[in-house]
């Protein structure tokens, strides 16, 4: 049955975005996640929710505004009653934004200039990211005492979050504490009207489990416009189940049967995904490394590894891979320079991937965060069906390419550091088993 959003996301990276979305699937929200603003003229998507991908964290805030007010009217093209504006659980920002910037714009275009009221809950308990008076933390640690201090982009060096944000908004920044959070929703929602009529514009919201995060999920039932990290998943969903908007039974994580052959693309140097490749090849998996100087010396290295997969399919999954240790990709590097390596070798890979799924792959595992990037491009994947869950933080896609005339393609996408050792065999069984009735 086809049914309008209910909820529309706008998220301020990819792999973010991707993490929210298994979040909502996992919730009982059927979920499509576009790569960018899509064209109005697209249609009404068949979803309970909605998660634009953005890369918007770090460029510069009124481009990031733009981004969001598009994305922000396309959502509401679709008819959505709800938009979540999600950052990364850490609060990666700087005082020039773009949580304070965005959440203003989003404000504006939904209240009115300096009107309405939301609140701002980065906490992701089951990711070890709690807020507790007004204070994230990482684990055990303050956020100003976690690697994020030294993170290159966003460095964070105060957790208090009413501090940190105060400094990026127009707009006055509260708090509701752990000890209201705890009372339940109605109280939350009491603290929310209260602070609001002192003039508050955002709240930082108290969450140290998810507990907090289904009590605040109540409590923002008809809010127009939620911020925080993919932990709030958790705690929204149950809101339409109440209004019988949305199926309780529903296996949101279905997708359409995989068919076609299999392939592994792997251009990420992580410690998990180098065990990844080890452990494929010693079990007897068929793989082609790329190498990077081969590509610099002219070799035309996606023929040639097009050619390798090409009688190897059948039997597949076929690996093809320019992970390597961290020794070899620095001498790659100290030759070739290390954007200019990277580049390379993303580009080799993706047309590779291509040239995979043009031969009839249709069930591709990617591992790389700009990897996957780099592929989805490649393949002109503009939005992807969120399925079952392969490993925390890593779902199965389907998506639609035009590479192979329109197609579905399930699409696994993998960052570095994330999956188990068998991850790639694991991958397909998994899909392999959702088809099943
Ligand atoms: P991760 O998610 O592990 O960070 P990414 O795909 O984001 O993986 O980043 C890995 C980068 O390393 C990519 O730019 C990729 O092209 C590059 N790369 C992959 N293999 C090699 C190699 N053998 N030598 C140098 N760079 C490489």
């Amino acid at each position: 049955m086809s049914r309008r959003p209910l909820l529309g996301c706008i998220a301020d990276d990819f792999t973010g975005a991707t993490d929210l979305a298994n979040n909502l699937v996992r919730s009982g929200m059927r979920t499509v996640q576009t790569i960018g603003v899509p064209d109005e003229t697209g249609g009404p998507v068949d979803a309970d929710a909605l998660v634009v991908a953005l890369k918007s964290r770090t460029i510069p805030a009124d481009e990031a505004v733009a981004q969001s007010l598009a994305a922000l009217r396309w959502l509401q093209s679709q008819g959505v009653q709800q938009v979540c504006f999600k950052y990364c659980s850490t609060f990666d920002s700087t005082p020039a934004g773009n949580i304070g910037p965005v959440t203003d714009a989003l404000l504006d275009a939904l209240h009115g200039p300096g009107q309405g009221f939301t609140i701002a809950c980065p906490a992701f308990p089951d990711n070890q990211r709690t807020v507790f008076k007004g204070h994230l933390f990482v684990g055990d640690v303050l956020l100003s005492d976690s690697g994020m201090r030294h993170h290159p982009l966003t460095p964070m060096t105060d957790a208090n979050l009413v501090r940190v944000l105060q400094a990026q908004t127009q707009r006055r920044v509260g708090l509701v504490p752990h000890e209201v959070v705890a009372r339940g929703a109605e109280a939350i929602a009491q603290r929310f009207a209260a602070l609001q009529a002192d003039g508050v514009g955002i709240a930082v919201v108290d969450a140290i489990g998810n507990d907090d995060l289904y009590r605040i999920g109540v409590a923002l039932a008809g809010m127009p416009l939620v911020t925080a990290g993919s932990g709030i998943a958790i705690g929204l969903p149950q809101n339409w189940r109440t209004a019988g908007a949305l199926a309780p039974d529903e296996a949101a994580d279905r997708l359409p049967a995989a068919t076609g052959l299999r392939a592994v693309v792997s251009g990420s140097c992580s410690l998990a995904t180098n065990a990844q490749v080890q452990q494929f090849r010693q079990q007897g998996g068929t793989a082609f490394a790329v190498n990077p100087l081969d590509i610099a010396a002219g070799q035309d290295v996606v023929a040639q590894a097009l050619e390798w997969a090409a009688p190897r399919l059948a039997q597949g999954p076929v690996l093809v891979y320019a992970t390597a240790e961290a020794e070899a990709v620095r001498a790659v590097q100290a030759r070739l320079g290390v954007a200019e390596a990277g580049e390379l070798v993303e580009r080799t890979l993706s047309r590779i991937a291509a040239g995979l799924v043009q031969a009839g792959v249709r069930q591709l595992v990617v591992a790389g965060g700009e990897t996957s990037g780099a592929v989805v491009q490649a393949l002109g994947v503009r939005q992807m069906a969120i399925g079952p869950q392969i490993d925390p933080g890593v779902p199965w896609t389907a998506a639609v390419s035009p590479v192979c005339a329109g197609d579905t393609v399930h699409v696994a996408l993998k960052s570095g550091n994330f999956g188990s050792l068998d991850f790639f065999t694991k991958a397909f069984a998994r899909l392999e088993e959702q088809a099943r009735p």
